[in-house]
């Protein structure tokens, strides 16, 4: 394997576009390494396609930006921090998932939310969401590789449920035919069970290996687009395709970007990415055409015509540059408990949250009356969430939820949202947090006759207590 100089490069890739006019930009760079044996990375390909004015077939070098803006608002530099791209999804039925909310596009910095459409009560439930795309914390793999809970919903079991249903082609197991049905969908999904795609074996070893959730998301994800395209034809994947880009989302790399401690890791971080993205190619969108003729086999498998994916649909969701965007996307929408969640997404962040996100155990049943108090910690429960209101919400008001712990401090808890979701929280909590009051230095007299004084009153209330006794 060698590297090309920047001129062999830019004549290798003209004269390979010229000769394969109907190549998409990935087939024609997997040809230009399989004819010269180079090792080439996506991204200097494609600076040499630019370069050479040009674009593969379909212009899928070139990103359309006409299709792209449709989407909503792009990911934009503002200040020193990037605003995500998101947008409203109008397929996304909320009247009926949360009949007393209505979803808003505020302002570019704040992006979509929820409001109350009517007040809203202490302990009543909002509504109840199940994953978009479920997958499990690495934290449960080893109760999941032993077979106490149910693979999808994340059910815990003592004794294996009588409604068991396992995967017909590994040992996957769900506590009932609905999970396993919910979970073909969505956390275990054909074309990554190994017993159907063993191509997505190694893969798969290193998602668990390196605890990687969200690319194992992104995965989840791009294989759903593969099936849905395929067996249930063009309306659903668009369908699909808008849900997934109306998440907010912005570029893994340009996010990282912001990190300080990016820069000593860049090295290690890209080359990550870049072995994710290959996996997942090898996995779901193979560049041989052996391997390319096994997946459309199964794919097969629903009774259409596999169309192979045109060069705008490679390049939106199999670029590499796609891959980051979905990464990025994952990363500020996913809730710890169960995966992505399509309405729980549209909730932003408050320091003094009026939203309380629960996972509760199957039985629970919301109060009978209103108000009430918010349920205690139960046993463990599914990757369903339920939301409830923390206290009366006035319509109109907008419902928020905490993406850090609420006993952090202000300056961790700012880091953390910088960090992690690349904005500086200005929350009414915060403001008043802003300039902390130190305790003013106390003369160690005054402090004295202080203690003197807490002691005195919790003696009285100790003798009022024995009094009480008496
Ligand atoms: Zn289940
Ligand atoms: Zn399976
Ligand atoms: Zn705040």
């Amino acid at each position: 394997m060698s590297t090309p100089g920047d001129d062999e490069l830019r004549t290798a890739v003209r004269d390979a576009r010229d000769a394969n006019p109907d190549l998409g930009a990935l087939k024609l760079l997997a040809a230009i390494k399989d004819a010269k044996g180079w090792t080439l990375s996506e991204k200097r390909f494609r600076k040499a396609l630019a370069d050479v004015g040009g674009t593969a077939a379909g212009g899928g070098a070139a990103a359309k930006p006409s299709a792209k803006k449709k989407k909503g608002k792009k990911s934009r530099r503002v200040g020193d921090h990037l605003e995500p791209e998101t947008h409203l999804d109008s397929t996304l039925d909320i009247a009926t998932i949360a009949p007393k909310v209505n979803a808003r596009m505020f302002n570019d910095a704040r992006g979509k939310g929820l409001v109350a459409a009517e007040e809203l009560q202490m302990g009543e439930m909002i509504w109840r969401e199940d994953p978009f795309v479920a997958c499990a914390s690495p934290a449960l793999h080893s109760i999941l590789a032993s077979n106490q809970m149910c693979s999808h919903c994340l059910m815990a079991w003592d004794h294996l449920p009588r409604t068991i249903a396992a995967c017909p082609k590994c040992p996957a197991s769900f506590c009932s035919r609905l999970c396993l049905q919910r979970a073909q969908e969505s956390s275990h999904h054909p074309l990554l069970c190994e017993g159907t795609n063993p191509a997505a074996a190694p893969l798969n070893e290193f998602v668990q290996g390196r605890e990687w959730r969200s690319l194992g998301i992104v995965a989840r994800i791009l294989a759903r687009f593969l099936t849905s395209r395929a067996w249930e034809g063009a309306e659903a994947a668009k369908a699909f395709e808008n849900r997934v880009f109306s998440f907010a989302r912005v570029n893994m790399e340009e996010r990282e970007r912001d990190n300080p401690s990016f820069r000593a890791q860049e090295g290690t971080m890209t080359a990550l990415w870049g072995m994710g993205h290959q996996l997942l190619l090898s996995a779901l969108h193979p560049q041989t055409e052996v391997e390319q003729a096994r997946l459309t086999k199964i794919l097969r498998k629903g009774g259409r015509q596999v169309t192979p994916l045109t060069d705008e649909e490679e390049q939106r969701w199999f670029s590499y540059q796609a891959f980051l965007e979905l990464l990025g996307m994952v990363n500020l929408n996913l809730e710890d408990s169960g995966g992505l969640y399509a309405l729980h997404a549209h909730l932003n962040h408050s320091c003094e949250p009026n939203v309380q996100v629960r996972n509760l155990p199957k039985g629970w049943t919301p109060p009978d009356s209103l108000p009430a108090p918010l349920p205690e910690q139960l046993q463990r429960g599914t990757h369903k969430l339920t939301l409830l209101a923390r206290n009366t919400i006035p319509a109109g008001d907008e419902l928020t939820i905490s993406y850090v712990p609420l006993d952090m401090p202000r300056n961790e808890r700012q880091q953390a949202l910088r960090l992690g979701y690349g904005f500086w929280c200005d929350c009414a909590r915060c403001e008043r947090e802003k300039t902390p009051t130190k305790p003013a230095k106390e003369d160690p007299e005054a402090k004295r006759r202080k203690e003197e004084a807490v002691e005195s009153i919790v003696a009285g209330v100790d003798e009022l207590a024995v009094d009480d006794q008496l």
